[in-house]
């Protein structure tokens, strides 16, 4: 027996910011989808063959990955961030089968990932899920509470656990393809609920909001405060490159949570960081209070440093404060790694790259890079990079 069904998604629309973002639908119809998407089993007219009767049709969501290109830590402080969606992600085909499990595959990983529909946000159980992205799924499921159960096939182009927001491109393209629906702000906090019962890491709302709110061309900034966005156009001859840095990074190892605890033990003096300013922040008595809370101050004002270059097309000023803010993350806020250091180092000593910093929260994963056109070649790095591009929001098209 099913349990009662909650539709998630239905929420007071926020203010919009200027350039809008939040308002539209987070998904939109397309067509029939390319072949290669099809769940297996699938014919070419549509129609699953490989699973028995009553079959509901198969959907086919993709949600992109991110790239935070400044403001990092500042989510959760109620600061700014300029984030874009990526031309990598992740997709998802589901085909509904009636029944009371929800199994998924993943190319390349172990699994299948079996969840019954029943399934609870309870964390300490989802914690004990094997395989370990099944707890993902797992608590994907208990936020979206589908329906039915079924099949679905993962497909990813994203490093994971690399700083590019695959654990939130997976929430989001599964949660659109087991039929939540909902504004772009409302599909982030449903996904960013699952994240936090899954992982037991208090992320902030950047990722699940950055891929579905972005749109093509554009960065997205936001204010977390007020929760409103706006799309920051990307002159044309900006270039974004992400490195990886080599070195693994998984958020529940790393210091994220302290971090964390640290701007809320300063905020209880000075109120949300995100809203203080660098003179304020710099007299906080505690020595590492006040450089938390430095960080925060210092990189909000490089945000908005940032978006006003981009939109006077002057990229060099951008890039000088990505430097910078790698600078403050490294020695403010303590999060970054000598090996993140190096390739920054090695990066800003490139001609034609105009700044680089750490992204991603840190401690190990990718670094992202704003570069003149052509100045660095991924292909020749030692380490996998990727020339990104600022891509839209996740969308599901019905398959079949
Ligand atoms: P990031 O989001 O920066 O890539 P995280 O540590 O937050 O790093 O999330 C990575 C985790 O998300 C992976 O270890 C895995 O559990 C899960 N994940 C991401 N993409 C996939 C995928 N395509 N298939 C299965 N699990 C995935
Ligand atoms: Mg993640």
């Amino acid at each position: 027996m099913v349990a009662a069904r909650r539709r998630q998604g239905q929420t007071t629309r926020r203010p919009r910011g200027r350039g809008g973002g939040l308002e539209g639908p987070v998904w939109q119809a397309r067509g029939v989808d390319e072949e290669r998407e099809r769940p297996p089993g699938s014919t070419a007219a549509g129609g699953p063959e490989a699973w028995a009767a009553p079959a509901g049709r198969p959907v086919l969501a993709r949600s992109p990955g991110r790239v935070n290109l400044i403001g990092d830590h500042t989510d959760y402080n109620d600061g700014l961030a300029l984030p874009m969606a990526i031309d990598l992600g992740t997709s998802v085909t589901f085909v509904p089968d009636g029944g009371d499990r929800v199994v998924v595959h993943s190319q390349g990983r172990a699994g299948p990932a079996e969840v019954d529909l029943e399934v609870g946000l309870d964390p300490h159980r989802l914690r004990t899920l094997e395989p370990a992205w099944a707890r993902y799924v797992a608590a994907v499921v208990a936020t979206v509470r589908p329906d039915h159960g079924g099949r679905g096939w993962v497909r990813s182009t994203l490093p994971a656990g690399a700083g590019l927001s695959s654990s939130a491109a997976l929430e989001v393209a599964l949660a659109l393809a087991l039929g939540l629906r909902g504004e772009p702000l409302s599909v982030a906090r449903t996904c960013q609920r699952a994240e936090h019962a899954a992982t037991g890491v208090p992320t902030g709302l950047m990722d699940q909001l950055t891929v579905t709110a972005s749109r093509p061309g554009h960065a997205l900034l936001v204010d977390f405060a007020r929760l409103t966005t706006a799309d920051v156009a990307l002159p044309e001859h900006a270039e974004v490159v992400v490195v990886h840095s080599g070195e693994a990074r998984t958020l529940e190892a790393s210091a994220y949570a302290a971090r964390r605890a640290e701007c809320e033990a300063a905020a209880r003096g000075l109120g949300p960081l995100g809203a203080v300013d660098a003179t304020t922040a710099g007299a906080v008595t505690d020595p590492v209070l006040r450089r938390r809370a430095r960080h925060v101050a210092s990189e909000c004002e490089r945000v908005r440093a940032v978006a006003a270059a981009f939109g006077a097309g002057d990229l060099a000023a951008a890039g000088a404060c990505m430097t910078e803010s790698h600078r403050s993350l490294a020695e403010d806020f303590e999060v970054s790694t000598p090996t993140l250091d190096a390739l920054v180092g090695w990066l800003v000593r490139r001609p034609g790259v105009l700044g680089a910093r750490l992204t991603g929260a840190g401690f190990g994963g990718c670094v992202v890079a704003l570069t003149e056109p052509g100045a660095l070649d991924p292909a020749a790095l030692p380490t996998p990079a990727w020339r990104v591009r600022a891509a839209g929001g996740a969308r599901v098209a019905a398959v079949g």
